[in-house]
């Protein structure tokens, strides 16, 4: 069987419920020949029981006890059996699969299944390997009824591991949403960490990842102290439950995150400019819900929401915790927000409060303290950096060089300025040409990677 065939079957499709499926058994099916006394109406149990997904398996070989038992196994929805992860041996020949309340259940070639629950003896087969087989035969054919061996080392005369063998173990993890060890899952530092990641993107205050993840709790509001407390314990559920894990890294994937990243940054870059210009035209602070900042308080907040973009595209890059962020991705949003900023800042080369409406006491007369573009470039050299511009030269040319016409309209402003520092204007100039040259002989525009400390 193919995996194609396998993907094909929706569980969903044909899904009956146990009590109704074994009603119509019950009186649509045939009588088989050697169910004469287990199919009497007195019997608890048919001699064919069906499963969820419409399989027909015949039990009528087997005593009461292994019937009950693999009626729980085979049909019961609320038989608590839940997959917790799967495995196999490297040689392909042994396979694993751990359920909840710490049970195994091995299944190896030639030999009869064995579980861990230590329920049954004299190597029957308990609800938990009827389980198993259950899953493995459901990618049979329904025309025929299933017989099983009640050891469980058969299924319609196949060994179970020889049903896994055909496909593979990941064709029926993916079928189940099981989860298999190695392939799928983070070790548990790193799942508690990718679990905070994913859950800060609603967290209520707009915390990005890294300030949720801090350990400083102190400015915290109430509602997010509840939200870090339901962060814990839905990450303790996520170590318990793999497949839920996978649930979530399905629904919260890793673009998603980047792009709530994003969209937080951008919101902070506007609201710092916003802030400014608040203080601007009001002074300080006139109300709570509208924030101003002065030129300085601007420029320190701004210089702070370029390290945690940069702390952030470190972070991609380095992550191990499951899937690997698409760091172009990355780069090319972070080099939208740095742009951004870069614009705004030339663009605000003046006293900021020459025409302020309202009266200052003492208007600082200081560039450095009254004017944003100043503050934050005037300063640049090799040693104290260069605003924006070392983090765009460390990107890669294409993504730089998409933003061409803006930082050509940059150089344009500083050029024209004499408050631009010689060595910024050298640096932004060098930025241009250099990744020009690079794009072009890269024009397959692939992604390089930066070089990391
Ligand atoms: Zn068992």
């Amino acid at each position: 069987m193919s995996a194609e065939e396998l993907s094909k079957l929706s569980l969903g499709d044909t899904m009956v419920t146990t009590r109704a499926g074994a009603a119509r058994l019950r009186t649509h099916l045939p009588q088989t020949p050697q169910g004469s006394s287990t199919s009497s109406p007195i019997s608890p149990t048919p001699s064919l029981i069906e499963s969820t997904n419409g399989h027909v398996y015949d039990i009528s070989a087997f005593d009461e006890d292994m019937r009950r038992r693999a009626k729980i196994g085979l049909i019961k929805d609320d038989n608590n059996i839940r997959m917790r992860f799967c495995g196999e041996t490297d040689d392909g020949k042994k396979f694993f699969f751990h359920v909840d309340d710490d049970i195994t259940i091995k299944v190896e070639e030639e030999k009869v299944p064995k579980c861990s629950c230590g329920i049954v003896q004299d190597e029957k087969a308990c609800k938990h390997i009827f389980w198993i087989l259950g899953h493995l035969s459901s990618v049979l054919s329904k025309d025929q009824t299933i017989q099983l061996a009640e050891d469980g080392s058969s299924v319609k005369n196949t060994h179970p591991a020889k049903l896994l063998q055909m496909s593979s173990l990941r064709d029926f993890a993916d079928h189940f949403h099981w989860v298999v060890e190695d392939e799928d899952l983070p070790d548990t530092d790193e799942l508690i960490d990718e679990v905070a990641n994913m859950m800060s993107c609603f967290e209520p205050t707009g915390l990005l990842p890294a300030e949720f993840k801090s350990e400083d709790t102190r400015e915290l509001s109430d509602l997010s102290r509840k939200f870090q407390e339901i962060r814990t314990v839905i990450a303790e559920h996520a170590i318990r439950y793999p497949a839920f894990f996978m649930q979530l890294r399905e629904k919260c994937s890793p673009t998603f995150q980047m792009e709530v990243f994003f969209e937080k940054i951008n919101k902070r870059i506007d609201g710092a400019f916003n802030a400014l210009d608040e203080y601007i035209e009001r002074g300080g602070p006139t109300n709570h819900r509208t924030e101003s900042l002065d030129v300085e308080s601007c420029a320190a907040r701004l210089k702070s929401l370029v390290d945690k973009i940069e702390e952030y595209r470190d972070e991609s890059l380095v992550s191990d915790a499951g899937e690997r962020r698409d760091d172009t991705e990355i780069e090319k949003l972070a080099a939208v927000a740095y742009v951004r900023i870069l614009e705004e800042v030339t663009g605000r080369n003046y006293d900021a409060y020459a025409d302020s409406p309202w009266s200052m006491p003492m208007p600082p007369s200081d560039p450095r303290r009254n004017n944003l573009f100043v503050c934050l470039i005037g300063p640049a050299s090799e040693e104290n950096g260069f605003f924006v511009v070392d983090k765009l030269q460390d990107m890669a040319p294409h993504v730089v060089r998409h933003h061409g016409v803006d930082l050509g309209d940059i150089e344009n402003r500083l050029r024209n300025t004499p408050l631009t520092p010689p060595a910024y204007l050298g640096a932004l100039r060098m930025l241009i040409q250099e990744k020009r040259k690079r794009a072009a002989s890269q024009s397959d525009g692939s992604s390089v990677k930066r070089t990391m400390q």
